[in-house]
């Protein structure tokens, strides 16, 4: 599978057709969907207006591009961050991460991840990423409170009633 970058440029790519650019906006979500593949799709998909006839609108698909980068620009700074205290760890002999987080062992992938296709945050991607990591950087309980949203109810293993996003993630909703 090509990377992130060289599909994305695709998307971008005027020479290809309007069909073409939007499968590559698909496969842009097999690396990086925060929501999970289908409810990123539809985010983006009805933020952006993406046209089901696409020839409408081709430019829909380089705004939702934009926005999964600047998300993705996010993960891949605290993704870099992470790796060099894992290498300073090991130097000191530790095997093990002292946090582990969830973007480590699934990759970026659905960080926020929601069960159902049509019931995920409407705020931009990258406002809900940012809050997700800065919860788990400062070491939030995962158990009582909704990550993204704050709802009070929010439990293991199930979606948010509020937002639709599962507060422990994909790794722990199948
Ligand atoms: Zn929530």
């Amino acid at each position: 599978m090509t990377s992130f970058p060289v599909t994305a440029r695709r998307v971008r790519d005027e020479s290809l057709s309007p069909r073409r650019r939007r499968s590559h906006l698909r496969d842009c979500l097999y690396h990086f969907a925060p929501y999970g593949f289908h409810a990123t799709w539809h985010h983006l998909a009805t933020r952006h207006r993406i046209p089901r006839d696409i020839e409408a609108d081709p430019p829909s698909l380089v705004r939702a591009l934009g926005e999964l980068e600047t998300a993705r620009a996010l993960v891949l700074a605290r993704a870099v961050a992470f790796a060099a205290q894992r290498r300073l760890q090991k130097q000191a002999g530790r095997r093990t991460p002292t946090t582990p987080h969830p973007w480590d062992s699934w990759g970026c992938h659905d960080i926020a991840y929601c069960p159902d296709p049509q019931k995920h945050p409407t705020e931009v991607l990258s406002i809900v990423v940012g809050r997700v990591l800065d919860a788990y950087a400062a070491g939030v309980d995962l158990a009582g409170r909704c990550l993204v949203c704050g709802d009070e109810d929010s439990r293991p293993g199930r979606a948010c009633r509020n937002c639709g996003v599962v507060p422990d993630g994909y790794r722990n909703s199948v």
